[in-house]
């Protein structure tokens, strides 16, 4: 066929597809690599390792001028004319799997669109690192008859004139229906490994080499537990559950839950529901959730379940996630990154005190679980199922406007009472001067009644260490960590002075380090003051401090937790870490010894977390028959958070916090991202950011973004282990143009040496 010559060059670059000559095609393999360029690379897939690539492989493949070997995920795999450019070839196939599902695959791309994140990072973060390395996996090598001497057994024998033991392997290796191991092979054949190295030399057998798993030990059955009989509220909430299910589609179901309503039994129900299907369920907890007890609960319902939590080691995290992989797992517990468990037919996805800020990531990809799974049930047709009694005012936002199904147990179980909350005016205490110590007169009065009725006490105190600042009562200079813009604490333990930020450590000063004045103070009350007054004040019983110090040694958690249970101790106090989860019947009483600690720190989200902690930790007691109460001291007592909070009113809250919200734009109202621009020399820092700031706001314009660019102004924080910190707040209705501007504004920026900078979409930490 003659072809006009500009019709001709048209179909030189690219010919229609009636044109394309099936022998022009060939595979294609569309690359990301997990570090470097954020950038795809087609590659040509040699024949040879076409049938053993597929789409979520890791692959290896040569880049750039020098064709340095580089490892990159498969994320395409097309059969497709080749372009005009010259394509390099894969060299190796790395995986014998697939890590990555293409739904898997859509997903990291939405993690990385919306998390202004390269991809190759966000497939690192999904593919847990014992996976990638395969730990736990021995390379292996199976032998099997060369495919020259297969049905000419006998005149190879004779020919080559081998030995009895020779042919007798060949003979068992043509009639065995799988590849063996060279132990496996002598085992059977009863030879030592001498005749089998001698074929193997002579090329009359095959071998390959592929990873071969060491088995898990599993942990003990657990006991069978018998379903309890469901309340009203929780069979209302079953139901809203089951009928997305039943109906195989995608919905939202907020459960709010008060403390004690029983929201894990109806977790389970629904579970089993899908277990029946053959269809797989992932729970997600915080991580401090993750304890014994809550392992035991799911155990004991269902046979198998993987706990995904922090401690596994590698080789364990590629044992449970291959078998979950093979879909031999129906249940998967685990803190944040279980979102990303590789079940084959998910069912279903619950977030259990989804208003935890541990749900968020806080390194590169700075994703949140709850988003992220309400992206993956959404895409997979599942129901998702958020649960708390204090939800985040961004669910709680979208129940209300319908985004959510909004279904409320406001109940605790067989009607017990939520415990009375009062508060404890500090400023009267302070201003009559009779308060000595941490522990008020009518804290004391009420520990004292509780401990003499039998009963167990809670007190939380968020902050550790024992003096939070020591101050020069001459100079007033304070003792500051060099590197970090904070106050070093005082530790008792081995009398030093540390900072909560980086770990600097200092011999606590017994003389200004300014003036040399001797009456230096140690002012502020941490965990290990209260203990140490609580000691003096009741030593009769026995109490026990749980904080970061006290918690380090692997399973010093479970053995606190478990001597508070068995009532050997008393009085349990501490950080937030006490605050959450734990299903303690015999704790008539829970102290909050300063509700304000969090109350005034920079951050938009400080009186909501004020209320949440104050309502989970009051949900410690009267969880039993005894009742319980709790006392709150505050400084702050006509506070609306704090004040909420007395009443377990969340909606009040809810109520009163929101039109703050909407009026300065803060989430759930319109989008928020932060920058945050580090280095050793301020100015750097500070000029960069400004550069930053500019391009931003040019790049908003071309948009048409309307939104607004705070800063830069030093970040709360304003210096951290010795790097000066700036930070840039982008606030605005449109989001998807906002991205699209920072995406731009930051695309190939490049920073000076020595300052480094971080970009957080949807940022939950403010300091
Ligand atoms: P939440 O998670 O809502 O705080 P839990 O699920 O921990 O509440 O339940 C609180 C307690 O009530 C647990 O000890 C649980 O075993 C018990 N419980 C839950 N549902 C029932 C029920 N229907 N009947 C009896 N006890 C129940
Ligand atoms: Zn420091």
């Amino acid at each position: 066929m003659k072809l006009p010559t500009a019709q001709q060059q048209l179909f030189e670059t690219a010919p229609p597809p009636w044109e394309i000559d099936d022998a022009e095609c060939r595979w294609i393999a569309t690359l990301v690599l997990p570090t470097g360029p954020d950038q795809e690379f087609d590659y040509l897939v040699p024949d040879e390792l076409r049938p053993r690539l597929d789409v979520g492989q890791r692959v290896r493949a040569p880049l750039g001028r020098g064709d340095r070997a580089v490892v990159g995920y498969c994320v395409r795999l097309e059969h497709r004319p080749v372009g005009r450019r010259p394509l390099k070839a894969i060299r190796e196939v790395i995986d014998e799997r697939s890590l990555l599902s293409s739904a898997m695959i859509r997903l990291t791309r939405w993690m990385a669109e919306h998390y202004l994140c390269p991809l190759g990072q966000v497939l690192e973060a999904v593919v847990p690192a014992g996976v990638r390395g395969k730990a736990g996996t021995k390379l292996t090598t199976f032998l099997s008859l060369a495919p020259e001497v297969a049905g000419r057994i006998k005149e190879v024998t004779t020919g080559l004139k081998l030995s009895k033991k020779q042919a007798e392997i060949l003979r068992y290796l043509a009639a065995s229906p799988e590849p063996v191991t060279p132990v496996q092979l002598a085992h059977r054949v009863g030879c030592t490994q001498g005749p089998i190295s001698k074929l193997r030399r002579k090329g009359l057998l095959s071998s390959r080499t592929s990873r071969l798993h060491r088995r898990q030990l599993a942990g003990p059955p657990a006991e069978r537990e018998d379903n309890l009989q469901l309340n009203d509220d929780q069979q209302g909430a079953l139901d809203a559950i089951l009928e997305p299910l039943r109906a195989r589609r995608h919905e939202t179901i907020l459960l709010h839950g008060v403390t004690g309503s029983g929201k894990t039994e109806v977790y389970i129900r629904a579970i089993q529901e899908v277990v029946s299907y053959g269809r797989q369920a992932i729970v997600l907890v915080p991580e401090i959730s993750l304890t014994p007890q809550t392992r035991q609960r799911f155990r004991s319902r269902f046979g198998r379940v993987a706990v995904l939590h922090s401690h596994l080691t590698d080789a364990e995290r590629h044992g449970e996630w291959q078998e979950i992989a093979r879909g031999e797992v129906p249940v998967v517990v685990g803190a944040r990154s279980a979102i990303f468990a590789p079940t084959p037919q998910l069912g279903l996805i619950i977030l259990d005190e989804e208003h935890e800020s541990s749900f968020k990531q806080d390194s590169a990809p700075r994703y949140h679980a709850r988003e992220v799974a309400l992206r993956r049930a959404s895409a997979e047709n599942v129901p998702l199922v958020l649960g708390s009694a204090t939800p985040s005012l961004e669910s709680w936002h979208r129940g209300a406007t319908g985004q959510y199904r909004l279904v409320s147990m406001p109940r605790r179980i067989f009607d017990r009472p939520l415990p009375s909350v009062i508060h404890i005016d500090l400023r009267n205490e302070t201003r009559d001067h009779v308060a000595s110590g941490a522990i008020s007169r009518p804290l004391h009065a009420a520990m004292k009644a509780a401990l003499d009725d039998g009963g167990q006490v809670i007190l939380l105190l968020n902050r550790r260490g024992f003096a939070t600042h020591i101050q020069c009562a001459a100079c007033g200079h304070v003792v500051r960590c060099p590197h970090c813009d904070i106050a070093l604490t005082h530790h008792r333990e081995g009398s030093i002075a540390l900072c909560h930020y980086c770990d600097h450590e200092i011999p606590a000063p017994t003389n200004c380090p300014q003036c040399q004045f001797m009456g230096i103070r140690y002012s502020g009350l941490g965990t290990q003051k209260l203990e140490a007054e609580v000691r003096a004040r009741f030593p009769d019983y026995g109490s026990l401090r749980m904080d970061t110090d006290t918690m380090q040694a692997p399973g010093s958690h479970e053995r606190a937790l478990a001597a508070f249970r068995s009532g050997e101790v008393q009085i349990l106090l501490g950080t937030q870490m006490i605050a959450k989860g734990l299903d303690f019947p015999n704790v008539t009483l829970v102290g909050v010894v300063n509700a304000d600690t969090a109350l005034h720190l920079p951050d938009f989200r400080s009186a909501e977390r004020t209320f949440q902690l104050l309502v989970q930790v009051a949900g410690r007691t009267g969880r039993g028959p005894k009742g319980g109460r709790v006392l709150v001291q505050t400084f702050s007592p006509d506070h609306a958070a704090i004040r909420a909070a007395l009443r377990h009113d969340y909606a009040t809250f809810a109520a009163e916090e929101l039109p703050h919200r909407r009026e300065l734009a803060y989430p759930p109202f319109g989008h928020m991202s932060r920058l945050v621009i580090r280095s050793p020399q301020e100015a750097h820092a500070r000029e960069f950011a400004a550069h930053l700031g500019t391009l931003i706001t040019q790049c908003l314009a071309r948009h048409e973004a309307a939104a607004r660019v705070l800063g830069p102004a030093p970040a709360p924080i304003a210096k951290l282990r010795g790097q000066h910190r700036f930070q840039l707040q982008v606030q605005g209705d449109d989001a998807d143009a906002i991205r699209a501007a920072l995406r731009e504004a930051t695309q190939d920026v490049a920073s000076p040496d020595g300052v480094q900078w971080i970009i957080d979409v949807d940022p939950l930490d403010m300091l």
